[in-house]
């Protein structure tokens, strides 16, 4: 069993680490939301209360969004020199990195994600998204295009205007600095919702971005729920683009809340069933280290979990021992702690998700190998379970658990598995482990995911893209790609 470091007796640390913000801002202030809510965000190792935040609504969205129109219209944003708005963000990450232990702190109270998780992996990916940005922020060039006639031809890249941003509580820092990085690099404006699980570090970076000289009105963050807050955003007619990361099934609800309402531009990153791929002939340590990495890291909370495990039959025994042993050596327990690799889900509603698909793949005769059950007795911990022989029909091999079970399936050759890897409603992500390279670049290119990783998994840079196929989203984040998201191209033709 992994080594599960929770009991009533033993008090979970509560960290000294202060709650600096818990209002809205809007155009440089923060200000109580315009009922006067608030909300509770918990701290998911033991349920109690961390802080009360104020609840945003439709009337603070508009409050928001007209705070952006008029800074983006008529503030110094727009006609600030390009590198300048560099500058101010190269500010911001080196703010960040200065206040490094108290952000990774934050996050691991308000999201429970190990500390070693945070401040080795969230914090560097995030200074190290916004100073790639701030390089672009001078970069952006349009074209010369040589048409027909006496005309002279060109292509300005201009900021898409006011954005809304919308975000999940997985990783809270990172998915804001996906966000901010290349919207502010091309110049636009921001109304950002944070998860309602997790909305204290965006608040913090936002004091940190004013500080950094972002000016007032270019970011608004409104913390909220997503059927009112985050709803009023997808439906607002001045929020000229619409950025999305969660649910497919809220993707589906933005996208069409866009279409009600102004066509806002859409981009959206979503569910994944990533399959990750062993071959026999693959470096066996790497792949169980990589099986299990791409599974259990971040609590088994990634949008890109490598959650349906494809084994080949020739070595399918003797990895799955190696995958569970490998499994049990998971230190699951208080996230400040040092030791720990696995903190608690973020929320009760995960936590009771997760346990009812860890009892259907149990129903549906997954065979349970290890774990299944929940950690200790208070928060929201759950043991890192694995299921072997399960069935590409049962609904652990076909549906998101977003939580720390595994799924191995066994499988004989490698037209069979690309047929069965590419049959899924998503495409986000895959993974092939093979010594053999013609083999690894054939299913490379035959996979249906916008990101394959070759004998290696969930390697993140701020450089390479990232987004899905099919029903995983729609556009890319990251990589000169994401600033795509954020401009619109206006050509202007001159007569000669
Ligand atoms: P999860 O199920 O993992 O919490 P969601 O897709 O529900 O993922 O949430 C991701 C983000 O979307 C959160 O910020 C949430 O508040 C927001 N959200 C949820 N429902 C809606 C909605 N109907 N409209 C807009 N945003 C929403």
């Amino acid at each position: 069993m992994a080594t599960v470091s929770l009991s009533e007796e033993k008090n979970l640390s509560r960290p000294p680490v202060e709650i600096r913000q818990t209002k809205l801002l809007i155009d440089g202030q923060w200000v109580e939301s315009a009922s006067g809510k608030t909300f509770e965000t918990l701290n998911p190792a033991t349920g109690e209360v961390i802080a009360e935040v104020a609840e945003g609504d439709q009337e603070d969205v508009d409050r928001a969004v007209k705070a952006a129109r008029k800074a983006l219209e008529t503030g110094p944003w727009r006609t600030m020199d390009a590198r300048e708005r560099g500058k101010i963000l190269y500010r911001l990450a080196d703010l960040i990195e200065r206040n490094i232990d108290e952000l990774a702190a934050l996050e691991t109270l308000d999201n429970g994600k190990p500390i070693r998780d945070s401040r080795n992996a969230d914090l560097p990916l995030t200074i190290d998204c916004y100073r790639y940005y701030a390089g672009w922020a001078d970069k952006l060039e349009g074209k010369t295009v040589p048409i027909n006639g006496p005309y002279f031809c060109y292509t300005r890249h201009e900021p898409v205007g006011v954005v809304g941003q919308i975000i999940p509580w997985n990783f809270p820092l990172l998915m804001q600095a996906w966000k901010w990085g290349p919207a502010l690099a091309a110049g636009c404006a921001i109304v950002l919702k944070p998860a309602e699980q997790t909305p204290l570090t965006a608040l913090r970076v936002a004091e940190l971005a004013l500080e950094a000289g972002v000016p007032a009105g270019v970011i608004n963050v409104v913390p909220g729920f997503g059927p009112t807050a985050g709803r009023a955003i997808a439906e607002h007619m001045d929020i000229d683009k619409v950025a999305f990361t969660g649910s497919t099934e809220v993707g589906k609800l933005i996208m069409q809340a866009a279409g009600r309402s102004n066509l806002k531009r859409v981009t959206l990153e979503l569910g994944g069933k990533s399959p990750n791929i062993v071959f026999a002939d693959s470096d066996l340590e790497a792949a169980v280290e990589g099986a299990f990495f791409g599974l259990f890291f971040n609590q088994g909370q990634c949008c890109c979990a490598g959650s349906r495990l494809f084994v080949e039959k020739k070595i399918y025994d003797e990895f799955v021992d190696r995958v569970v042993s490998r499994t049990r050596q998971q230190v699951v327990g208080d996230p400040f702690d040092s030791n720990t690799t696995q903190g608690p889900q973020v929320s009760q509603e995960q936590f009771d998700k997760i346990l009812a698909y860890i009892q259907s793949g149990r129903d549906q005769g997954g065979k349970l190998l290890t774990g299944g059950q929940r950690a200790g007795e208070r928060g929201y911990f759950i043991e890192p379970t694995v299921f072997a022989d399960v069935r590409d029909d049962m609904t652990i091999a076909q549906e998101e658990i977003f939580g720390p079970v595994m799924s191995v399936i066994p499988f004989k050759d490698v037209d069979e598995v690309i047929a069965r890897g590419n049959q899924s409603l998503y495409g986000l992500a895959a993974a092939v482990w093979t010594r053999d390279i013609g083999k690894a670049h054939r299913l490379a290119a035959e996979l249906k995911a916008g990101t394959v990783w070759i004998n290696c998994y969930d390697v993140f840079d701020a450089a390479a893209p990232f987004g899905g196929f099919k029903m995983s989203g729609i556009g890319r984040e990251l990589g000169s790609y994401a600033l795509e998201n954020y401009l619109e191209v206006k050509t202007v033709t001159v007569a000669l």
